[in-house]
């Protein structure tokens, strides 16, 4: 039997300041709709007024926006638009809707999209019902006000990844310094989340596999953190389950699969909200904007440093075990831990081959000379990323430099 486990960070530490008891705490969306055609339920949402927020055209082009106004009218709401929340949120468009709101006044907020739109949408919110807040204040975790004074908050996803709809998470970027703020709080949290499968058919092959594997790392990544819990590792397993399944023929648009990869993303993200991730997400943030060959996708970036991390990681006894489980769950073979979390790197290895995503940063593209100059400082940052803490296995800037270096030249992690 595996000692329980005892002791927080991360979240609790905030509630502990206050005085309060601390507790864990797991949160979800009240609802959760999904299925073909589950878009309908915005017919019944009882309100007067909602705000819709939306991204750049595609859900505009294939008629879901439409969909989404005439079902809100259906319910008897006066609705507004606000449309081209651009990819990686700005501070002024999340200002620039937050008075949107202010001036329309809606009871619900619905943001429909990839993870931008949402994401930029739950900070509107924040702003929307205290406009005296400011970024540095909602920045520190888990420290948000009270929302829901004044709207309550629906969530619907188009790509199959982030699961911005169940999350607790919005990243919003500050262009004017190069910072990224992550926000992180349970009142962020939708209400609702509406999982219909017909949006996430838009979605081209190489979207399909890097939001894939996005969600891949999201509940491997949960499943061994250490925040992970009775109530999240179901969610974890169930969801690496389903990608391990359907995310090849989703890919080759099977659509099928493509509904269950839908529901696979939403698990993992249910599982990540409340355990948090690990440092594949640290070094994906790090190095998505970092080379000047071009921005690194962020599923493409999980997918290339997860095997590396996971070698790294099992050096960890716990972590060792935990992978080893998956491993198993997955009915892979191997007679030893070990052996088994080897097998574990094999699988995403393959999986990456299949979706035509490169094994190194030097396969990818980036220039030997500029990854070099830039590795250290890279490394250093992503030790301080937020995602860090919840790592199984601690790493110093050093260590963390040899790691990427690894995922550079492919070589074997072996420290
Ligand atoms: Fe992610």
């Amino acid at each position: 039997m595996k000692a329980p486990r005892t002791g927080f960070s991360g979240t609790q530490v905030t509630e502990k300041k206050k005085g309060v008891i601390i507790m864990a705490r797991f949160t979800l969306p009240r609802d959760l709709y999904y299925g073909k055609g589950s878009l309908e339920v915005l017919k019944t949402l009882k309100g007067k007024k909602a705000i819709v927020v939306v991204g750049g055209g595609s859900m505009k082009r294939f008629g879901f926006l439409d969909k989404v106004t005439s079902y809100l009218q259906e319910a008897g709401m006066e609705v507004e638009l606000f449309e081209n929340v651009e990819p990686d949120p700005s501070v002024e468009t999340v200002m620039r809707g937050a008075e949107a709101m202010r001036k329309f006044e809606p009871d619900w907020i619905v943001a429909m999209g990839g993870g931008s739109p949402i994401d930029a949408a739950k900070a509107m919110w924040a702003f929307y019902e205290y406009p005296d807040t400011t970024f540095e204040d909602l920045i520190t975790p888990f420290n948000f006000p009270e929302l829901r004074q004044k709207a309550k908050f629906l969530a619907i996803p188009s790509t199959s990844g982030t699961a911005t709809e169940v999350t607790a998470f919005s990243v919003i970027t500050d262009y004017s310094t190069g910072v990224k703020y992550p926000l992180a709080d349970f009142n962020i949290t939708p209400d609702i989340a509406v999982v219909d499968p017909e949006l996430a058919t838009t979605m081209p092959a190489k979207l399909t596999a890097h939001t894939g594997m996005d969600a891949l790392t999201h509940a491997i990544e949960a499943y061994v953190s250490t925040l992970h819990s009775p109530f999240t590792d179901p969610l974890a397993l169930q969801a690496i389950e389903m990608v391990l399944d359907y995310l090849p023929a989703s890919y080759n648009g099977n659509m099928e699969a493509r509904e269950q990869m839908h529901y696979a993303q939403c698990l993992a993200g249910m599982a990540f909200s409340n355990a948090l991730l690990g440092i594949v997400h640290s070094m994906a943030h790090k190095t998505g904007a970092a080379f000047s060959t071009g921005h690194i996708p962020h599923g493409c970036a999980n997918a290339i440093y997860l095997p590396y991390v996971i070698q790294y990681n099992a050096k960890d006894k716990e972590a060792k075990s935990r992978y080893a489980e998956i491993a198993r769950r997955m009915g892979l073979d191997g007679t030893s831990e070990q052996a088994l979390v080897n097998a574990l790197c094999d699988k995403i290895r393959d999986f990456n081959v299949r979706l035509n995503i490169p094994k190194t940063l030097q396969e990818f593209g980036i220039v030997e000379e500029e990854f070099k100059e830039k590795v250290g400082k890279i490394a250093e940052l992503a030790v301080g990323d937020a995602c860090t803490g919840s790592n199984p296995r601690s790493i110093t800037p050093a260590e963390m430099e040899k790691l990427l270096t690894c995922t550079y030249y492919g070589t074997e992690v072996d420290f």
